[in-house]
């Protein structure tokens, strides 16, 4: 009896899979039977492969077909295996002879008259294809650029399911992908564009230096989202391995363009204040696709007008500041979608939103109520926060304002000071350092204590606000230069807590 094979690979999260898919051409009435956990998109593929290679011009077996995917137990969705049940099948008929099969990955979804399209997810699938060992992957052309960026495996792309099987039986060529071009610097604005406001520079290049995340209140207009935009011209562009795991997830995500297949600046994600939990941290229906969190791993989270989001979305956020992941539990397993991002969050002060506050008209209550939404848990996370306040002059003086660039400089020296520092306990950024280490191996001296310890005493500070100043107290000091916090870093650092609104 013949029997055909062929491999693809199954996504969940940003983790693939290698799949194995067998059909097999028996006797009875011409039928087409799909096993091994498909979903509904995966039925349809009978009917899809069935048309593409008819209208390819191959001849589609007599008889009961079977097509079983392995392993087994795992749930098979979407429609990348479209083009490896199409060569299974045509293998199983004899219509493919010679090795290359094989040793072939196949992805990629097939229109009814035989063209390849792109399917999600490319850029892991292709990884786990190389892990697997297998030599070569073929994906549809247009992804060509994405596949390509993976190294220890031969890439391919095919347009139509004639031209694979014509390189299946060795008688044509696929297209190889082009050499890499330099990936331009994404267009995101220079610091030197924002006039003023000098104290939430300051705050902006903290928070780029020690990885903390940062709280902007003021009046509408005062160019929070502006500042927050510029945060990632002040981070040092992605390694190497930290590209590729970025640009994997936007893979599934299905944000790759043709022009910039390889992401490799720290992203920046502002998702509407009135985003679902599903668009902030990712699921849905299908297979499960990872939120604007994981999109924004490695790179900056902004949330404008924070107050104005749901509790529940806002809820949903601590899962991923905490284990820096987030792992979607479904029907059919556990997707997990790293989410490592820095947070950045602008706030009005109350809902009436004046442009000066002593416009506002809001109830005491309501103003509280306003911001008081943000605390708790979500707070917690929050090191820096600052308000900001209507520039009454100076905004059109001629003094020169630094850019992003030279800021930049100061923070890369600050990052790997503290990356140095910490590097024993395999962490890289002050943010991440736990209380106990900081008030055990690495506590401060006495007298840059003591206004920490003063703020505790009478109980204008939490044990765990405490931590949060020393850590930027560590940072304000790297981004000087220090070797060790002085009682001035924790000072600064004190400053952006009791200034801030909440
Ligand atoms: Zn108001």
């Amino acid at each position: 009896m013949p029997l055909g094979r062929a491999y693809s690979v199954a996504v969940t999260g940003v983790d693939g899979q290698l799949v194995e898919i067998e059909a097999d051409i028996g006797q009875g009435l011409p039928s087409v039977h799909l096993v091994g956990r498909p979903d509904t998109t995966l039925q349809e593929s009978r009917d899809r492969v069935r048309a593409a290679i008819s209208n390819s011009g191959e001849k589609w077996p007599d008889g009961r077909v079977i097509l079983a995917l392995s392993p087994a137990t795992l749930p098979k969705v979407g429609s990348v295996y479209d083009l490896a049940l199409a060569a299974a099948v045509l293998d199983a008929a004899g219509s493919i002879p010679g090795p290359r099969l094989a040793g072939a990955v196949l992805l990629g979804e097939l229109a009814l008259d035989g063209r390849i399209r792109r399917v999600r997810g490319i850029l892991p699938a292709v990884i786990a294809a190389r892990n697997s060992g297998r030599g070569t992957v073929v994906v549809p052309v247009a992804a060509l650029a994405e596949a390509g960026l993976v190294d220890g495996v031969r890439v391919l792309g095919a347009t139509t399911l004639i031209e694979l099987v014509d390189w299946l039986r060795g008688s044509g060529e696929l297209a190889a992908p082009e050499p890499m071009r330099p990936v331009p610097v994404p267009a995101i604005g220079d610091l030197n564009e924002v006039v003023g406001q000098d104290e939430a520079r300051w705050a902006l290049e903290v928070a780029a230096a020690g990885g903390h995340h940062l709280l902007l209140t003021g009046p509408p207009g005062i160019g929070k989202t502006m500042l927050a935009q510029r945060l990632p011209s002040l981070l040092p562009p992605l390694r190497e391995r930290e590209s590729l795991e970025v640009t994997a997830i936007h893979s599934v995500a299905g944000t790759l363009t043709d022009d910039h297949p390889l992401i490799t600046w720290p992203p920046f994600v502002a998702p509407h204040h009135s985003t679902s939990v599903t668009a902030m941290v990712g699921g849905g229906s299908g297979s499960a696709r990872p939120g604007a969190a994981s999109c924004a791993h490695r790179g900056v989270l902004f949330l404008d007008e924070c107050a104005e989001i749901g509790t529940k979305v806002l809820e949903a956020l601590r899962t991923p500041l905490e284990e820096g992941e987030v792992r979607i539990a479904r029907r059919d397993g556990v997707a997990r979608y790293p989410a490592r991002f820095q947070l950045v969050l602008a706030a009005n002060p109350c809902p009436c939103a004046p442009a000066r506050d002593i416009d506002c008209i809001c109830a005491p209550l309501a103003r509280r109520r306003y911001l008081g939404k943000l605390s708790g848990p979500l707070m917690d996370r929050i090191d820096l926060t600052v308000q900001m306040h209507a520039q009454s002059a100076g905004a059109f003086s001629d003094t020169e304002v630094e850019s992003s660039e030279t800021v930049r400089a100061r923070v890369s020296a600050a990052r790997a000071a503290a990356a140095d520092r910490w590097s024993d306990l395999g962490l890289t950024t002050n943010a991440e350092v736990p209380g106990h280490i900081l008030r055990q191996k690495f506590r401060l001296p006495a007298d840059a204590l003591a206004p920490v310890e003063n703020a505790l005493r009478h109980g204008r500070m939490s044990a765990r606000g405490a931590d949060r100043a020393i850590r930027v107290a560590w940072t304000v000091c790297d981004l000087r230069g220090g070797g060790i916090p002085t009682p001035q870093d924790v000072l600064q650092a004190l400053g952006f807590r009791q200034r801030g609104a909440i």
